[in-house]
């Protein structure tokens, strides 16, 4: 039996250890923290859970393939629904819109919010799915770094097809064009962010992430976002894998250029080939210190970090909210300027509010709310996070109480803080950014680091830092097309 052995037991590290086990793989996750799930953890305190890092659950046919292909029913595991409403987006001048899953619902709510009509969001919509027929065969599902991958039909009717995915203008200029409020603009840039990159500098084919929550639909997992990563292990652990925890990887070892296994408190194991799930920039700088790293990755602009706020509250102060909330910046172009050009947190931040209680009460304690609050914030390069996170502390309450006409400060019984600093710390990610490198350039897809090694043998790579880059449903997608590469070399 061939030895695998993968380094972090984040999301695509459990999946690509699920599908090399199916595929016949002995598999071994090596994973420095003492529990499973990288970003997609979870915080116990005071009665309160919280989901530590993603809130947003999309595509969950990509979690169900991996019971499917180990012959398991996904139910049986873990259960999630559909989301009615996606998320209520409140705006200073005291407008709400709420963004239905229904497309002819939210198209209307729009239209009756706005100054747009009904018509001009279902073409939005529409050409959202467009791009995503369009780059789904081709950015998402296959190695861009394989000529094979060039060699067939979809493929080249696809590329035949690339200036449809409207990649030589910004989002907000094509969503300006489409637009006339600014209310609906900015509602639609806001996709940016979903992996962690500016709507005023990121290609308009970013409008493809709509598609994904108004076509395929927002789901929540029952018992929150955590219980994702319970089932995968679970299901690793029934198809033999085993997790080794308290585990840092220190070198992969090399032989000639191949892999001949890894370096972990101290003690050799060997393997016939090792895949990373750990960030590709540390992945060079701290495991591979005796072969030169590719520079022009290593280079490459990180995604934004994220500064996070899990509050105990009680009372009623979130009676108006739903699961998913977005308190908007009264001025998008200056925060984003703050953000990307002065490395620095907008005084004014959009406020994202995840409420997991509101439909799993067992989060909070009775009469209580488990408030997940997310602004957007710069990867680390050595702010002062204390003194920053101190303002925006500041920033944010005031911002939500003014919204909600309710005095949020004095609710907060349970509180805890997480920044990029902290993000960087737990899962070992590269200035804390949160999706790996950002999408800002139209050559991004392309540029993202490969999912097996050019120089060497048996490495390969899977998770948000590498091809087809963050958030779950792409990090899922970087296992699949990993243990496609590991099919090959079987045979
Ligand atoms: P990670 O989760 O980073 O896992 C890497 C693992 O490798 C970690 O467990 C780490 O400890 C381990 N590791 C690193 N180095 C070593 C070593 N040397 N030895 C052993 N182990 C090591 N995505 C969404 O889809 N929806 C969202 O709503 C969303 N919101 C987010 C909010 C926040 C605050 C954050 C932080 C992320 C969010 N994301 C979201 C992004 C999503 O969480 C990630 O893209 C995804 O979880 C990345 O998974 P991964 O397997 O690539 O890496």
């Amino acid at each position: 039996m061939p030895k695998l052995i993968v380094i972090g037991a984040g999301v695509a590290g459990i999946a690509t250890a699920i599908r090399a086990a199916v595929q016949g793989y002995d598999v071994t996750v090596f994973e420095q923290n003492s529990y499973p799930g990288g970003k997609l953890a979870e915080i116990r305190e005071n009665g309160f859970r919280f989901d530590a890092g993603p809130s947003l659950f999309t595509m969950p046919q990509y979690v169900d393939e991996l019971f499917l292909l180990a012959g398991k029913n996904p139910r049986d595991y873990f259960t999630c629904s559909k989301l009615d409403l996606v998320c209520n987006y409140f705006y200073e001048d005291g407008t709400s819109i709420s963004a239905w899953a229904d497309a002819d619902r939210f198209a209307r709510e729009v239209a009756a919010h706005t100054a747009d009509n009904a018509v001009a969001v279902k073409k939005f919509l529409a050409k959202s799915g467009e791009i995503y027929g369009i780059t789904s065969p081709v950015f998402l599902e296959r190695s861009l770094h394989k000529v094979r991958s060039y060699l067939n039909l979809q493929t080249l009717r696809s590329l035949l097809r690339l200036p449809a995915i409207d990649p030589f203008r910004t989002m907000n200029e094509a969503n300006s064009r489409r637009f006339r409020d600014a209310k609906t603009i900015q509602l639609f840039n806001r996709y940016a962010t979903y992996n962690g990159s500016d709507p005023y500098q990121a290609p308009a084919t970013l409008n493809v992430i709509p598609h994904l929550e108004h076509h395929f639909g927002a789901w929540f997992p029952q018992g929150g976002m955590y219980n994702i990563t319970r089932a995968l292990v679970r299901l690793a652990e029934e198809l033999q894998v085993t997790f080794e925890y308290n585990a840092p990887v220190q070198e992969i070892m090399l032989s000639s250029r191949k892999v001949t296994g890894i370096t972990s408190r101290g003690q050799f194991h060997p393997a016939d080939a090792v895949v990373s799930n750990m960030d590709v920039y540390f992945t060079y700088t701290r495991l591979l210190k005796k072969i030169r790293p590719p520079k022009h990755i290593l280079r490459q602009e990180r995604s934004s970090s994220a500064l996070i706020f899990y509050w105990g509250i009680s009372g009623a102060v979130g009676e108006s909210l739903d699961l998913h909330n977005i308190f908007f910046s009264e001025d998008y172009a200056a925060e984003f300027n703050a953000i990307w050009k002065a490395q620095r947190i907008y005084e004014d931040p959009t406020v994202y509010v995840n409420i997991s209680a509101k439909l799993e009460a067992a989060d909070a304690p009775p009469g209580c709310e488990n408030w997940f609050v997310m602004i957007n914030v710069p990867a680390d390069s050595g702010q002062d996070w204390e003194q920053l996170t101190n303002e925006a502390r500041k920033h944010v309450l005031t911002k939500l109480s003014r919204n909600l006409g309710k005095d949020v400060a004095s609710a907060i019984v349970s509180e805890s803080v997480l920044g990029p600093r902290g993000i960087g710390k737990n899962t070992s990610s590269y200035r804390g950014s949160i999706y790996g490198t950002s999408s800002n350039s139209k050559y991004a897809a392309f540029l993202r680091h490969a999912n097996r090694s050019a120089t060497v043998h048996g490495l390969y790579f899977a998770g948000g830092s590498v091809h087809p880059g963050g958030g779950i449903p792409l990090a899922l997608l970087s296992a699949k097309i990993v243990a496609g590469m590991l099919r090959q070399v079987k045979r």
